[in-house]
């Protein structure tokens, strides 16, 4: 059984993941940024708080420290994200993006990715059998959006599929410089969430279920891919 981060877990998909991840016998962390609604989500699931933001130095390496105390990590799952939106939840478009609002986004789903990737990793390197999941998006990918005939095609959102694709760009590079760990992005499917405003089709069981896969993977499964539920992804 492994010891499993997941970031952002106090709600929606990684919250889910969390709550499949246990059922399965692991341990997990449940990271969240806010202890009160994490010490909720901790106490419903049996899972370990860790309090982490994932754009705060002290706070990644606070956690980084806790978990090491506790005995170390085999599994990082890199959930935590965010869309930013227009004042009437809108996707913001390429006529309306910002410096800002790309900066925003790129702070947490990339800087902050990258951040607890950097903290993390000599405790993952000390495991038998490091994974990581990405949870990265099928709007991250360029041969998708730039292909009416793919699903996703339509989305005109900017600053949120550049920062996935930046994700993506991260599981490549690092999975070639640590080929002993399993290193995968994935895309959970259009979930209903407060990411979107609870637009989304699929329920958290079905978004979380290609997370819940891709973090069990044995030394001998893939790495740098790009899952969904149905199998490999075009970048
Ligand atoms: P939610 O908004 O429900 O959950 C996002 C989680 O990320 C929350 O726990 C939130 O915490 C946390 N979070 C945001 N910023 C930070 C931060 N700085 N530090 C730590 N935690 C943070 O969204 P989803 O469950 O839908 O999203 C989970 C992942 O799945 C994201 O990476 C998203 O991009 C991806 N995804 C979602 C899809 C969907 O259709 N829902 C489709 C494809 C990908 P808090 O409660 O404090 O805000």
């Amino acid at each position: 059984m492994k010891k499993i981060l997941i970031t952002g877990a106090n709600k929606g998909i990684g919250f889910e993941t969390a709550r499949q991840l246990i059922a399965a016998g692991h341990t997990v962390y449940l990271g969240s940024r806010d202890a009160e609604r994490g010490q909720w989500a901790a106490a419903e699931l049996g899972a370990r708080l860790v309090q982490l933001d994932i754009t705060d130095d002290a706070s990644v390496a606070a956690a980084a420290q806790a978990i090491a105390a506790d005995g170390g990590l085999d599994v990082l799952v890199n959930n935590a994200g965010i869309e930013a939106r227009t004042e009437g939840n809108g996707v913001v478009d390429a006529r309306n993006v910002t410096a800002d609002i790309m900066r925003e986004t790129f702070e947490t789903n990339v800087f902050g990715t990258v951040r607890v990737l950097h903290a993390f990793m000599p405790l993952l390197e000390r495991s038998d059998s490091p994974v990581i999941v990405n949870v990265s998006s099928g709007l991250a990918s360029l041969t998708a959006l730039s292909n009416p005939e793919f699903l996703g095609a339509g989305y005109p959102g900017v600053a949120y599929p550049a920062s996935k694709t930046a994700v993506n760009m991260l599981t490549v590079q690092f999975a070639k410089a640590f080929p002993a760990m399993r290193i995968n992005s994935v895309e959970p499917g259009f979930t209903k969430t407060d990411l979107n405003g609870n637009t989304g089709v699929q329920t958290v069981a079905q978004g979380a279920a290609i997370i819940v896969k891709m973090a069990q993977v044995g030394p001998d499964g893939p790495t740098g891919g790009f899952f969904y539920a149905e199998g490999e992804l075009p970048w």
